[in-house]
């Protein structure tokens, strides 16, 4: 159980950039094994997400809006308002979404390694 809420914030900006990151790298055109993937990705971490109580009401926002893996543009974009959802509930301010990607490149789209892609 975390009681601390640093470190439950920092925990939680920690999880918000890898999961807005790995939107945005997120295939264009994914195969079903990368949706399947991404798909099990968000409920799997729904239930390990070491903050019990931020778990149980991620589980509830999943189950309202299912996480869209149809394309980079369509997962990012839904990650984005999931966030968004988040923020409303906590009283911060609501996140433009308009400028997700270039937010979250990671740099890591180089072409001398393609495996680092
Ligand atoms: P964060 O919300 O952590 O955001 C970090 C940075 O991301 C912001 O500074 C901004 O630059 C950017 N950002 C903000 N909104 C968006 C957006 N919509 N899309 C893209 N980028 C954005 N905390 C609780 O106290 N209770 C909870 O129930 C809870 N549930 C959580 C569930 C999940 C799945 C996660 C990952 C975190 C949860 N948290 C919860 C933590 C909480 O969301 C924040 O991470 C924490 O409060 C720190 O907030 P912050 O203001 O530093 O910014």
């Amino acid at each position: 159980k975390m009681g601390n809420a640093t470190q439950k914030a920092e925990l939680g900006r920690s999880t918000w950039k890898l999961l807005h990151t790995m939107t945005a790298q997120y295939p264009e055109h994914p195969t079903t094994e990368e949706r399947k993937a991404l798909q099990q990705f968000f409920m799997l971490l729904s239930r390990l997400y070491p903050c019990g109580e931020c778990a149980a009401h991620f589980q509830l926002l999943l189950k309202r809006y299912p996480p869209q893996t149809s394309s980079k543009i369509a997962a990012s974009q839904w990650a984005c308002a999931i966030h968004n959802k988040v923020n409303e509930r906590l009283g911060k301010d609501i996140f433009d979404c308009s400028n997700i990607q270039e937010k979250y490149d990671c740099g890591c789209n180089t072409t001398e390694d393609e495996n680092d892609s």
